[in-house]
């Protein structure tokens, strides 16, 4: 099974496929803050989560929406000009704000040019009715898909990365979802502390089966300005190697549905802030890793059936 020159459903393969050209992710920041950040939950967020929140690599919050697309595109025009963009509003929770709000800045970034559908991340417990009405209005619209930042079906985890909310609420904003035909992304962190491998291939085998669109997977950043630096500082823990990372995407790949799209596998820690795993800081060698050992087992997305 092949997609394209992969062995698994890629975002990139995806896209190419929709819209017969590569799409060009803008990351834009709309001025949100999140309930595990400004008290309602938590003061501190999720332990991972620094100061910039969850979209380190977005556009500055001082512009407005279009002026963020129009400098993100400026940006990444000298790398690709393919002249078709995905809009996504990825710092902090993109769907905590009042309804009006919400909606001038999704059709404000919609409506400019070139940009062919929109992503939005947030929290499933932060997806109102009205905010889904929303969501499904805008889904009439254009190429549109929510993201959720499950990182882990296990509570004992969840409750020390301080996640503030059920796997029964993400359930139900996928059923909910769904029911309105909004595709979903789901996030899973792979190496959160005392996590095991089968621990970390439950929560993949529970995504796959629960006919979501996308799949993110990232590696667990250490990075300094978090809690979660101190409390490894305190008390350190496994860090996955390379090795073990490569392999656990691997299991994961081949437990997702062939339909799933891959958006990510590996993540962009920034160089200043990261402390481990220094090894991910080589991205692309990470990713021609994974494709030499899905090849050395002559294996593909959706080979071990488990949805
Ligand atoms: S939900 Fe996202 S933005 Fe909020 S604290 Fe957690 S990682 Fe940060």
């Amino acid at each position: 099974m092949m997609w394209g020159d992969k062995r698994y459903r890629s975002f990139n393969y995806e896209m190419k496929k929709t819209f017969k050209s590569k799409v060009i992710k803008l990351s834009l920041d709309g001025g949100f803050t999140c309930p595990n950040r400004d008290g309602t939950l938590g003061k501190r967020g999720c332990i991972f989560c620094g100061e910039e929140g969850s979209g380190e690599f977005a556009a500055s919050r001082c512009l407005d929406i279009r002026e963020q697309i129009e400098s993100q595109k400026k940006l990444l025009s000298k790398k690709w000009d393919t002249g078709k963009y995905i809009a996504y509003f990825q710092n902090f929770t993109n769907t905590y704000s009042t309804y009006e709000d919400l909606k001038q800045k999704y059709y404000s970034a919609i409506s400019q040019e070139g940009v062919v559908g929109l992503a939005i991340a947030t929290r499933p417990d932060c997806l109102s009715e009205n905010v889904m009405d929303l969501l499904e209005e805008i889904n009439k619209k254009t190429f549109f898909w929510v993201e959720l930042g499950l990182q882990t079906i296990h509570e004992r985890t969840a409750k020390f990365i301080r996640r503030g909310y059920s796997l029964d609420c993400y359930d139900e904003a996928v059923r909910q979802l769904n029911k309105r035909n909004i595709k979903v992304a789901t996030h899973l962190i792979f190496g959160l502390p005392n996590e095991s491998r089968e621990d970390i291939l439950s929560s993949v085998k529970y995504v796959a089966a629960t006919n979501t669109w996308g799949v993110k997977f990232h590696l667990l950043y250490i990075q300094k300005g978090t809690d979660l630096y101190e409390s490894f500082k305190k008390s350190p823990f496994h860090i996955l190697s390379k090795e073990e990372y490569i392999s656990l995407i691997v299991d994961g790949i081949e437990y997702l549905p062939p339909d799933m799209v891959i958006h990510r596998l590996t993540g962009d820690g920034k160089r200043t802030l990261l402390v481990e795993p220094l090894w991910s800081l080589d991205k692309l060698r990470v990713l021609s890793e994974i494709d030499m050992e899905l090849r050395r087992r002559d294996s593909y997305q959706g080979i071990k059936k488990v949805y």
